[in-house]
């Protein structure tokens, strides 16, 4: 396979090329390198190359990378974007620690110890692929294609997974970023408003700023915290629904210290109180409404007072929310959140946002929920073959679906299930690509349990995570950093009145290092080993951008000549489709079992001793992708619990103290944290920041840094009408020097 060559003869040209750019040329001149005092003037090599879109995160911001002789050794914004600017993230610029990490996967690695406690072998990339490719066949020859597992997580994971997906065949893929995330605001938007909403609200030119859940500052994505400043920077008020003081309820104008799960009742009462007072939006209801009054009938129960005791908040307090978003709309930004699996009631509440979004007509409107209108490109990847039979796990025996609202793939638990019971089929052969579904899906030990039933694992990861332990095959990639990678597009993030649109395509900043390879070479050696040589779309990432390029008229030659982000005009994001309409009340929802309009639905509460566990993202980590970066492992080591000062004070525990957990099954945390005492958050909770407390040795910065909160999320809950996951339904006491000490707050 010529693809080293290939890329060490582009990254030759591009480095060349790179100093011809306006942009390398300006930017290198001012980069201010500084010199060791002991190295002669010129000796050094600086140069900037461009084309830079991190993956730190999944937002993807744009960048251009300093070289010094060859070595990257500073990440910054893209000057030239239109997205992020010329701002990074902390986890943006630490993506040099990444780079160099040297604990990364460098080479092929055979299991020869058990899986879950490995013995690593270096073995050739012939010898691993050919294992690959034998034992996914064997697999799929035994069992059918359905028998082939597929967790893919991220950009890289996509062309592997169209090709098990569309050409092997099997419907068993299972995405974190859908199941245990987003998938569940994605499919309540389309019963409600026929798309998925993504997180592009008008919030610059807001003047109520509503988020439920969402704590920006500390799940930070550039142009969308940047967005978001701006519109307080301009007036918005903020309102923040959360048990806990967050980074967001700290600026906020008011903040409902809402008691966890009861999210839906508080927003079924608001609205119930603005169309009771006649302060809905009545004209853009009668021309894009639909059955708007039995919505408005169904949810008459919901009082203020009722809400109120619910929801353990003041009615006063919900009667001001409703009243500030009516006087302000439809300027208002109801922001749909992102990672929204909480409770396994997630879909009403998400049904629930969009409606209240147009009670207030606030969609398609200056400061209200506006879609990104983004520039066409192609999507090269495997074709869909026709196969025989359908495997569909998400279809009972009278072959109707399950669950009916379900996003693209099948919910992991169904997967998780058929793997362990060997019902209605087994599944034996297992693909890890870039998802550690060990720390992102509950019910810790039943994922081993799947993992160790398979008769073949194989992993591709950058970085030691605690599911590559359980690989039998572990195969190295390389970074964002060394790769090209799929288009990204978007639009002008702060709304401007000359609105832009953006086209770039991931191109590498810096070299491929050891023995790491991409995700089309690898692919495409394990089909040609399955038998699809003559399948094969794109036989390099290169020719993928390319053709993907070429159907905006647009080439990697031509990127690269424009700084790495190709700017157009944009269209109105404020021009309303002619077919647009809100379904308040679905009758397909109630046809499939389901209410057809928002419904509250209880959730269980903690029991005596215990508080519920929640947990969330910090600033300076990507979950436990992050962990073992040197540079933010100091900035945040460990996740410091929060818990209630008054409760503490009761506990006897103070700031510092060294805790561990158990739950309500009597599951106890491997690791302990120590204890953040804090009147911001509620009684019946705990917080602590999520993707600690790897247990990997071979992260040997990360591995035993705090407690990992996914170990005690072993009560599974999964959301009725789409399959995702709840995880916040379940309870904790605390341990310290060996005793259980109870939590008074529900005793
Ligand atoms: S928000 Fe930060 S980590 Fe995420 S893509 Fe942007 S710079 Fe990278």
């Amino acid at each position: 396979m010529a693809f080293n060559l290939t890329r060490r003869k582009f990254l030759q040209s591009a480095s060349l090329a790179a100093v011809a750019l306006p942009l390398s040329k300006a930017v290198a001149s001012e980069s201010g390198i500084k010199r060791s005092p002991h190295e002669a003037k010129g000796s050094l090599k600086n140069e900037t190359v461009v084309g830079g879109i991190c993956e730190m995160c999944f937002w993807r911001c744009q960048l251009v990378g300093k070289k010094r002789d060859d070595r990257l050794v500073k990440i910054e914004g893209n000057p030239k974007s239109i997205d992020n600017g010329t701002s990074i993230c902390a986890r943006g610029n630490a993506g040099i620690k990444l780079l160099y990490d040297p604990d990364r996967l460098k080479y092929p690695l055979k299991n020869v110890g058990e899986r879950g406690n490995p013995k690593w072998k270096r073995i050739s990339w012939k010898e691993a692929l050919d294992e690959c490719g034998d034992k996914l066949k064997a697999v799929q020859d035994k069992y059918g294609a359905q028998g082939i597992s597929v967790f893919p997580h991220g950009s890289t994971a996509k062309y592997p997974m169209h090709f098990f997906e569309r050409t092997v065949g099997t419907p068993n893929v299972s995405e974190a970023s859908f199941f245990q995330c987003r998938g569940i605001r994605d499919t309540a938007y389309l019963a409600t408003i026929g798309m998925a909403p993504g997180e592009k609200v008008d919030m610059p030119n807001s003047k109520v700023i509503f988020l439920l859940g969402g704590h920006f500052g500390e799940n930070v994505h550039v142009s969308h915290v940047k967005s978001y400043m701006k519109g307080l920077q301009n007036g918005a008020k903020l309102v923040v629904v959360d048990p806990r003081y967050s980074a967001s309820a700290a600026k906020s104008d008011i903040w409902v210290k809402i008691k966890p799960g009861t999210d839906t009742a508080f927003l079924l009462a608001i609205m119930n109180y603005i169309i009771k007072n006649k302060k809905h939006a009545a004209d853009f209801i009668d021309e894009y409404g639909d059955g708007f009054d039995e919505f408005a009938t169904g949810i008459k129960e919901w009082t203020l007072e009722k809400a109120a005791g619910e929801c353990d908040v003041p009615v006063a307090q919900i009667k001001e929310v409703a009243d500030l978003l009516a006087a302000n709309a439809p300027n208002v930004s109801i922001h749909p959140g992102r990672h929204v699996s909480w409770y396994g009631n997630d879909f009403q509440r998400q049904r629930s946002l969009a409606c209240l979004t147009g009670v207030l007509g606030a969609y398609y409107v200056k400061g209200g929920w506006v879609p990104a209108v983004t520039p066409k490109v192609g999507k090269a990847s495997w074709e869909h073959k026709e196969h025989d039979e359908d495997h569909n796990l998400n279809l009972n025996s009278d072959e109707e679906l399950i669950h009916p609202y379900t996003p693209p793939g099948t919910p992991t638990e169904l997967i998780r299930d058929a793997a362990l019971t060997g019902k209605p089929y087994p599944i034996k052969g297992c693909v890890l690509w870039g998802q550690n579904p060990i720390q992102t899906i509950p019910g810790q030990e039943k994922m081993k349990k799947v993992l160790k039933q398979m008769d073949f694992v194989m992993c591709v990861d950058v970085m030691p995570t605690d599911v590559t332990m359980w690989a039998d095959i572990l195969l190295p990639e390389v970074s964002y950093l060394e790769r090209y990678d799929y288009i990204k597009t978007g639009t002008q993030w702060d709304f401007a009145e000359k609105n832009q649109q953006y086209i770039s395509a991931r191109m590498p900043l810096a070299a491929p290092m050891f023995e790491r390879k991409d995700q089309v070479y690898i692919t495409n050696e394990i089909a040609k080993r399955m038998g699809y040589e003559k399948d094969i779309p794109v036989k390099s990432i290169e020719e993928m951008v390319d053709k993907n390029l070429k159907v905006a008229g647009l080439s990697i030659e031509q990127l690269k000549k424009e700084d790495g982000i190709h700017i157009r005009e944009g269209k109105n994001p404020y021009n309303m489709p002619d077919d647009f309409e809100v379904i308040f009340y679905n009758e397909d929802l109630e046809d499939a079992g389901f209410p057809g309009i928002p419904t509250y639905i209880p959730v269980e509460q903690p029991p005596a001793g215990f508080a519920r566990l929640l947990y969330g993202r910090v600033p300076v980590h990507t979950f436990n992708r992050t962990q073992n970066n040197v540079w933010l492992n100091k900035a945040m080591p460990s996740n410091p619990v929060w818990l209630n000062d008054e409760l503490a004070g009761k506990m006897g525990l103070a700031d510092g103290d060294e805790v561990g957990f158990i739950n309500q099954e009597g599951v106890k945390s491997r690791t302990t944290t120590t204890v953040k005492t804090t009147p911001g958050i509620r009684k019946d909770s705990i917080y602590m920041g999520h993707g600690y407390g790897s247990a990997n040795p071979l992260m040997s910065v990360g591995v035993n840094a705090g407690v990992d909160d996914t170990s005690l999320i072993t009560k599974i809950t999964v959301d009725p009408e789409t399959g995702c996951h709840g995880m916040r339904n379940n309870f904790v006491k605390f341990i310290k020097d060996g005793k259980i000490i109870d939590i008074p707050s529900a005793a």
